[in-house]
C-alpha cells in the first residue's frame, strides 16, 4: 500500500465529492487550531468540519459555526 505524503488531510478525490449536508456547496480543506477541517465554501454558511483520522465528520450537530 502506497503512503502518501502530500499534506492533504484527506484524498483529493473524496473531498471532490464531499459536500455540506447543511447547503450541499463543496468543501475546502483549511487548517483548524486542533488539525486539519473542512469548511464550506459557502459564504453564507460557512460550517466548519473536523477530520477524525482522516474521516471527515460531515455532521452538522458537530460542526463549528463562523464566528
Ligand atoms: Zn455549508
Amino acid at each position: 500500500m502506497a503512503e502518501q505524503t502530500t499534506g492533504a488531510p484527506i484524498e483529493p478525490w473524496l473531498r471532490e465529492i464531499l459536500r455540506c449536508p447543511a447547503c450541499r456547496s463543496g468543501l475546502a480543506d483549511a487548517d483548524g487550531a486542533a488539525g486539519p477541517e473542512l469548511h464550506c465554501t459557502n459564504a453564507d454558511c460557512g460550517l466548519q468540519y473536523r477530520i477524525d483520522d482522516g474521516v471527515p465528520v460531515l455532521l452538522v450537530d458537530e460542526a463549528r459555526k463562523p464566528a
